[in-house]
């Protein structure tokens, strides 16, 4: 099979891959894109529920996770929600903002892998499906890269094979590996904004609630993210706690707040004076879902009429909703995890240009490196952000 000769050669057809691929076309660079999967942008296909939440109008700097706090601030200077706009509106995309400033297509995800390929083909920007990679080499003259399709020679290598959520859309951990190989850092990786488990009497006494749903602020190591709550037969998930997640490890304390936005305390004497021969299950009722109000007093809180609930046990109540402690027993974990947390560690690469600082010509962008945003849109954004950055150097 002839080699093929690019100027840049990125790795990984996903929402980095495309833009940085689009950005250098647009510069006149010759652009090869590879992806060992069968069709480009899956996890964009299949993200938002299918109409891809594709960015956040409201993204800053701390709305990321990652060992240096400080690397992603340059690329999300540089290309910022407002740039995506432009494109989606260029495209005649429709969209909305659903809540929390994230924008999701109206109709389909589908129409932002169109619009990434259709820059792509406009920019003269060559992407091969199918094609996986066998082995990279670096030389005096740039990459030798052996692949499924032959052999490609790139001045320029650009890493975007994202993290390892969800196997079967053809995540690997191939990013780590190449970043191994040329003597980066990989910083221990875990699943992120992903459902937790719970097990013991926790999972007792909650697994038939599965699918009630609920507002709750969930708390632990110091972040706290009021969303809705799902229960679910293995555990607990809903942005909220997706959002948490990210936080949370096996061990470290959980806590919900049942009623967000308001004093349970105050609540329970309100209740102790307007309804005092009301059940508590009653009252509580009429502010969390049934079922889960009836368990709470099964298990946890005084099952009888509120003027029967004395001072301590009144106080002790109220700590309760106000911070119920969950004991998650781990995460459901790669195979549901919208993100990998960890990677390839930033120290070693350029946060303007995204180049390796060991290896002249190596590019990391997008998930594969140790930046991760929240829920809601700021993940794409910074695949967007990222790979703009890169495209405009290689
Ligand atoms: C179900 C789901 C829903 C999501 N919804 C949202 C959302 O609505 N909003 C949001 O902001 N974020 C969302 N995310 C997160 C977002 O999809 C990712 O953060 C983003 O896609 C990362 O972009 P990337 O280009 O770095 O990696 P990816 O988009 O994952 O692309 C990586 C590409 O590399 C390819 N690849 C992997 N290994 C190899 C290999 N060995 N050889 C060749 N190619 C390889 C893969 O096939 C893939 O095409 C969601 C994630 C999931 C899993």
């Amino acid at each position: 099979m002839a080699a093929t000769r690019c100027d840049v050669l990125v790795v990984g057809a996903g929402a980095a891959g495309l833009m940085c691929a689009l950005t250098a076309g647009q510069r006149g660079r010759v652009v090869q894109v590879i992806d060992h999967a069968n069709k480009v942008g899956k996890k964009i296909l299949m993200s938002g529920g299918g109409r891809c939440n594709f960015t956040n109008t409201g993204t800053t700097p701390a709305n990321f996770v990652s060992a240096n706090p400080h690397f992603c601030k340059s690329a999300l200077a540089r290309y910022t929600p407002a740039d995506f706009i432009e494109l989606v509106e260029r495209h005649r995309i429709a969209y909305h903002e659903k809540e929390l400033g994230q924008l999701f297509c109206d109709v389909s995800s589908k129409q932002i892998v169109k619009m990434l390929v259709d820059e792509c083909v406009e920019a003269g920007v060559q992407v091969r499906t199918d094609c996986a990679v066998q082995r990279i080499e670096r030389g005096s003259d740039g990459f030798h890269v052996q692949t499924a399709h032959g052999m490609f020679f790139a001045a320029s290598l650009v890493v975007a094979t994202g993290g390892l959520s969800i196997p079967s859309l053809g995540a690997t951990g191939f990013g780590y590996e190449i970043a191994r190989q040329f003597g980066h850092d990989v910083l221990p990786t875990r699943a992120g904004l992903v459902p937790l488990t719970l097990s013991g009497t926790h999972q007792q006494r909650l697994a038939d609630l599965s699918g009630v749903a609920l507002p709750v602020e969930a708390r632990s190591n110091g972040m706290a993210f009021r969303n809705s709550l799902l229960i679910t037969h293995r555990g607990i998930s809903g942005p909220a706690i997706l959002q948490i997640s990210s936080f949370w490890q096996p061990g470290d304390a959980l806590e919900l707040d049942l009623l967000p936005g308001q004093d349970a305390d105050h609540w329970l004497r309100a209740m102790k004076r307007e309804r005092p021969d009301a059940a508590l299950r009653t009252v509580l009722a009429e502010v969390l879902p049934k079922r889960l109000a009836q368990r709470l007093c099964e298990h946890w809180l005084p099952d009888r009429p509120v003027k029967q609930i004395d001072e301590p046990q009144l106080r002790q109540a109220a700590a309760l909703l106000a911070g119920f402690p969950l004991v998650a027993s781990g995460t459901e974990g790669y195979r549901t995890a919208e993100v990998t947390l960890g990677g390839v560690d930033t120290a070693q690469v350029s946060s303007s240009t995204f180049e390796s600082r060991k290896v002249p010509g190596l590019h990391f962008i997008g998930e594969v490196l140790d930046v991760s945003g929240w829920l809601g849109g700021y993940n794409f954004q910074w695949a967007w952000a990222s790979g703009h950055a890169a495209g405009s150097v290689v």
